[in-house]
Order: structure tokens, then C-alpha cells, then sequence
């Protein structure tokens, strides 16, 4: 009986890693159409200062034209791949894009965040083509930043470094996205150039309570102590809002202000600058 029941088991486990090396075939092939129609587009999710309710900023975050499949999903089968590589490129250039586009229609400058893979390092003339882009639409590196993850560690320390640093050097700031996800060791918050560490949602979901707010009070004041920006990432409830501002938070991201936006509708939070919870 335990003998079937185990064989069985084993068949099934063999059929959903088939489906799976199917799917994941599928949507590399997916990813190469993409690429190829050029339709990859970004939605824009605004990040909004926790004393003013003005916002500073978005973050742009990838979508697959014609197909629902979820950026976790799809990014993670482009890393296994050289296609993250190109996608980190169309995703470089639409924001680029996109800031002249509202530069160019008069609207107040603000930063457009995008997200760098730490397989990007890959790329080597990634920097070459960045600088290249950005003169090509006349645009200043200080209206772009760069949200890397700590895996980006894991790749060769010196090479990324520089990388940093020369990013950097063309004005553009470094945020550090997924924060208390990894191995969050704080030592290497004292020699990678970042400007501002993201607040991870599952650390805003797990500590934000009125019962245990110090371990967000504690990382919020180490950023701080390192003259780093903090903003908290998917805020949904208007405690967790609350508490933030209480805990000196600077920016917040998450539904309860907006989900990620067309570039229209984002045009239109432009017009009105400001997001009120309460
Ligand atoms: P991320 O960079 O940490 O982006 C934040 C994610 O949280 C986004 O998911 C955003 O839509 C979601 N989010 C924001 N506020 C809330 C909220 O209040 N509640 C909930 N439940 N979710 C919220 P999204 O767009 O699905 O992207 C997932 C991840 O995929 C991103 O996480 C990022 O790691 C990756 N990704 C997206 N676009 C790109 C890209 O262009 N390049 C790379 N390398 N990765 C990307
Ligand atoms: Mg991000
Ligand atoms: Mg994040
Ligand atoms: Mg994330």
C-alpha cells in the first residue's frame, strides 16, 4: 500500500516537472517573441513621501503585452537565461523614454526607478549603452535610479563595485530593493554606494503591528544612522501607513496609495502631485 502510494507520488512529481520544463520553455519563448515585437511595456507605481503625501517619484515595473504572466514568474526564467540581459536593456530604455517623454510635456521632474538583475552584471557593456541612452534622449543620470538586490554580492565583489561606483558617477542613485529578504548581513550597507534601502513587504506585513513595531523602528533608524533613505514597500492598510510616518519613514509604495499604472494614469497622479490617505 505505502509502496503505490509512493510510486504514485513519484509519477506525479515526474508529470509536474514535466509541465513545468514545459512551461518554462514556453514562456522563454514567449520572452524571445517579446523582445522581438518589442512589446515589453512598464507600469509605473508611484512612491509617495510619508509627510507631504507628494509624489517623489516611480518605480517602473516590467509587463508582457498580450500575456498575464506575473514579472516574478518571467524574470526569474530570463535570469536563467542570457534573455535578462535584454530585457534589463528595453526596460533601460523605455524609463529613459518615458522621463524625456514627460520632461518634453513640461511636467516636474521625478525619478523613475528601475530594476537591475544582479545576472545583469552579465552584460558587460551595459554602463556603455546606459551612458549612451541617456545622451541620446538629453537626459541627466539624477532622474534615474538603480534598485539592485544584495544577490548582486554573490557575483564578483570588485567588478560590481566598480559597477556601482560608476553608476554612480553619472548622477543616477542606487536604492537596494528587497531589504530583510536575504542575508541582510548590515556590514555591506557600510561599502556598497546605496542611497536608499527598500523596505521588503513581508518584513511591513510580519512587524507592522501595534504590538511589535520595533524591529521596523530599529531598521528605519539604522538607515537613517547610515544617511540612507527608507521606503516601505506594499503598504495596503492605512495603519501600516500611520505607523510608518510615526516611525519616521520617508516614501511608501503600495496599493493604498496606487497599484503600478499605465503611463497615462500615471500622467494624471502627475497633475495632481499629491496622495492623501487621510
Ligand atoms: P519589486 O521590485 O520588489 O517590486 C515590487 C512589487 O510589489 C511589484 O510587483 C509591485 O506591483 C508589488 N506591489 C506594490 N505594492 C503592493 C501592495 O500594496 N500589495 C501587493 N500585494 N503588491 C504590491 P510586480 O510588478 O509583480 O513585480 C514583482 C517583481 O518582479 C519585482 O519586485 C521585481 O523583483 C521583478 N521585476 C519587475 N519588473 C522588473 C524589471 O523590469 N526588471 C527586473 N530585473 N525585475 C523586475
Ligand atoms: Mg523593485
Ligand atoms: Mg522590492
Ligand atoms: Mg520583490
Amino acid at each position: 500500500h505505502v509502496k503505490r502510494n509512493g510510486k504514485n507520488n513519484y509519477m506525479f512529481y515526474n508529470q509536474e516537472m514535466q509541465k513545468e520544463l514545459r512551461n518554462k520553455a514556453e514562456i522563454e519563448g514567449i520572452l524571445r517573441k517579446s523582445l522581438q515585437d518589442d512589446s515589453i511595456y512598464l507600469l509605473y507605481q508611484p512612491q509617495v513621501n510619508v509627510k507631504t503625501g507628494e509624489v517623489e517619484g516611480f518605480e517602473a515595473l516590467a509587463r508582457l503585452k498580450d500575456h498575464a504572466i506575473p514579472p516574478n514568474v518571467f524574470i526569474q526564467i530570463a535570469e536563467e537565461s542570457d534573455l535578462i540581459c535584454q530585457i534589463g536593456r528595453a526596460v533601460t530604455i523605455k524609463a529613459i523614454q518615458q522621463l524625456a517623454s514627460w520632461r518634453d510635456k513640461g511636467y516636474p521632474r521625478k525619478p523613475i526607478s528601475i530594476n537591475f538583475s544582479s545576472k545583469q552584471m552579465r552584460d558587460k557593456d551595459y554602463l556603455v549603452f546606459l551612458v549612451q541612452t541617456l545622451k541620446e534622449y538629453n537626459l541627466d543620470g539624477r532622474y534615474l535610479e538603480i534598485e539592485i538586490t544584495e544577490s548582486i554580492l554573490l557575483e564578483e565583489t570588485a567588478l560590481t563595485l566598480e559597477f556601482l561606483e560608476q553608476v554612480k558617477s553619472l548622477g543616477i542613485s542606487i536604492a537596494l530593493d528587497d531589504f530583510g529578504t536575504g542575508f541582510s548581513s548590515i556590514n555591506y550597507l557600510t561599502y556598497i554606494p546605496v542611497d536608499k534601502v527598500k523596505l521588503d513587504k513581508s518584513l511591513c506585513d510580519k512587524f507592522l503591528n501595534s504590538d511589535n513595531t520595533r524591529v521596523i523602528d530599529s531598521i528605519i533608524a539604522l538607515a537613517h544612522g547610515l544617511n540612507l533613505v527608507i521606503t516601505a514597500e506594499g503598504i495596503e492598510e492605512p495603519w501600516q501607513y500611520a505607523q510608518l510616518k510615526a516611525s519616521g519613514c520617508d516614501t511608501i509604495q503600495g496599493y493604498l496609495f496606487s497599484k503600478p499604472l499605465e503611463a497615462d494614469s500615471a500622467e494624471e497622479i502627475y497633475d495632481k502631485n499629491f496622495l492623501q490617505v487621510d
